[in-house]
């Protein structure tokens, strides 16, 4: 039977085998004979044996000599080896027994009912071990099934946040495509006398609507670009007390609206090498906040310090505050403490999750203290500061505004009607002659007949894409081609490079920002003077 434990017996005479094996009768065991040492070694290599009775006096290899060599085998040094002598122990036979790895020893003629307790012994350690292996090694297939099944959750779960990266990035690129009319035509509204106040004021109503959800639409693409490690930091020397300054100013008007009191104290040394665009957003994102979930009549304290290497901002609200077990979870996407529905404002719950994911990329952090709910909260902002040595430069103001000089002829170039419409009015209402192409083949038709100045053209066209009107334009025109530039709903590096090679000199990721493409016509104006 299968279970049943072998014993390996080996005596140089077969009749004390027989005799031992008569002793050993039991179902439980499978008695091996073995008459030298070769035989013994065969069954053993042969066999899983839980115990040997070796007779010492053997010619050839004798018991001792045997054990010795069974010893030293790694596959059977744990197997116990009981001794069978016909004569009485010297000293000095039970030391070399036991240095050659003997358990025990019987004399002959041995007492049945010893043998068989002592192997019974044994045997019930070899049933043990045999279990306990048996045991381990279930133990184990099931560890590295349970550890396959893991893996193939990760990988699930990493399918899912790629998938749901990428949908995110398209989703906001396709909301974007619709807003740049909307941008654009509110743009023009907005610069325009109202016919009467009410239309004004519905006309402002929209135009801050529309920020907040450019803003939002911007959030979700920031997300879905950090987490694919898509985001790239413009980094400059940046006096950080300047840009702490515009984010308060950008918030007056709510704090206005909400009777909110803001007050600073502001160390004017204090450099940065840091993205500008996202050292704003992180702070417009702290403050908004503070605002948001701050009383009516608030206040909200702003503090940039040095302390040693690091620059500080810390902007603390008295407003509802965060429980101390969700400190942490509010730099999670989509997370929004759980409050009471009448006073929780809304919100994706993007923004300190891109804020912390920005601050580490610039080599600091984005902390969060409260004291619990309606005790207020201080969020921190620290980024590495710069030496005090090399002054820091003050940042040049914004450039005002200013109507473009020169009349340029313009062929614009761009598949969504309602975009081209609004930005053709805008254009014309600068003094520049404008012809509106819906497809690429019609565009670079009109660019031959029409020789512009300029060729403002969208990338994604039906026909032929941007990219190969523009390598059209230039190969067909060679040197007297016009400016050509890409209106393009895609912003990542590599668009860039791609608009780039194909001979575009600037790329405006849509919505344009009119003041962005001002500045545009405005080089385009000055390059012809100077010709
Ligand atoms: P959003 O404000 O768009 O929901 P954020 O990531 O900026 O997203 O904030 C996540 C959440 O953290 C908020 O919904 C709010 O519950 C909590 N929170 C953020 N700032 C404050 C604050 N100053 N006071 C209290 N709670 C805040």
């Amino acid at each position: 039977m299968d279970d049943a434990i072998s014993i390996l017996i080996v005596d140089d005479e077969q009749r004390n085998l027989d005799a031992l094996e008569a002793v050993l009768t039991d179902p439980s065991y499978r008695v091996l004979k073995a008459t030298d040492a070769d035989e013994a070694l065969r069954l053993l290599l042969d066999n899983d044996v839980a115990a040997i009775v070796l007779d010492i006096k053997m010619p050839g290899v004798s018991g001792f000599e045997l054990a010795r060599l069974i010893k030293g085998t790694k596959r059977f040094r744990e197997i116990p080896i009981v001794f069978l002598t016909a004569y009485m122990m010297e000293d000095q036979d039970v030391l070399a027994g036991y240095g050659a790895g003997a358990v025990d020893y019987l004399t002959k003629p041995v007492h049945p009912q010893v043998l068989r307790h002592k192997l019974s012994v044994f045997a019930e350690l070899f049933r043990k071990t045999r279990a306990l292996a048996e045991l381990n090694a279930t133990l184990e297939t099931r560890v590295s099934e349970r550890t396959a099944e893991l893996e193939r959750s990760e990988a699930a779960l990493r399918r899912a946040a790629e998938q749901k990266d990428a949908f995110l990035a398209t989703l906001a690129h396709e909301l974007r495509n619709p807003l740049a009319p909307l941008r654009t035509g509110l743009d023009y509204l907005v610069h325009q006398p109202a016919p009467t106040p009410a239309i004004g004021r519905v006309v402002g109503t929209m135009n801050r609507q529309l920020d907040h959800m450019v803003r939002l639409i911007d959030d979700l693409l920031d997300v879905a670009r950090v987490s694919r490690g898509l985001l790239e930091l413009k980094r400059e020397r940046l006096d950080l007390s300047a840009v702490v300054r515009e984010a308060i100013g950008d918030l007056h008007p709510v704090a206005q609206s909400r009777s909110l009191v803001i007050t600073s104290s502001i160390d004017e040394r204090v450099a940065v090498d840091a993205d500008r665009t996202r050292i704003r957003q992180i702070l417009g994102n702290l403050l908004d906040n503070a605002a948001k979930f701050s009383p009516a009549g608030g206040t909200i304290r702003v503090e940039l310090v040095r302390e040693r290497d690091r620059a500080i901002v810390r902007v603390t609200d008295e407003g509802l505050g965060i429980p101390d077990d969700q400190l942490d979870r509010v730099f999670e996407m989509f997370t929004r403490v759980e409050r009471r529905a009448s006073t929780s404002p809304a919100g994706l719950g993007l923004g300190l999750a891109i804020g912390r994911q920005l601050a580490e990329m610039h080599g600091g952090s984005l902390t969060v203290q409260s004291r619990g709910p309606d005790q207020g909260a201080t969020f921190a902002l620290a980024l590495p500061a710069l030496p005090h040595e090399t002054a820091p430069s003050v940042a040049p103001p914004a450039a005002a505004p200013r109507q473009s000089a020169g009349r340029l002829r313009v062929v614009l170039i761009e598949d969504n009607v309602d975009a081209a419409e609004v930005l053709a009015l805008w254009l014309e209402d600068l003094g520049h002659t404008v012809s509106v192409a819906n497809d690429g083949l019609e565009g670079l038709e009109l660019v031959q007949s029409v020789r512009p100045a300029l060729v403002l053209c969208d990338i994604g066209l039906p026909g032929i894409d941007g990219v190969e009107v523009c390598r059209r334009v230039k190969a067909q025109i060679g040197d007297g081609a016009p400016a050509m530039v890409a209106l393009t709903g895609w912003g990542m590096p590599t668009d860039r490079e791609r608009t780039k090679q194909a001979g575009f000199q600037d790329h405006l990721v849509k919505p344009v920002a009119l003041d962005k493409l001002r500045e545009v016509l405005d080089r385009v104006v000055a390059a012809r003077e100077s010709a």
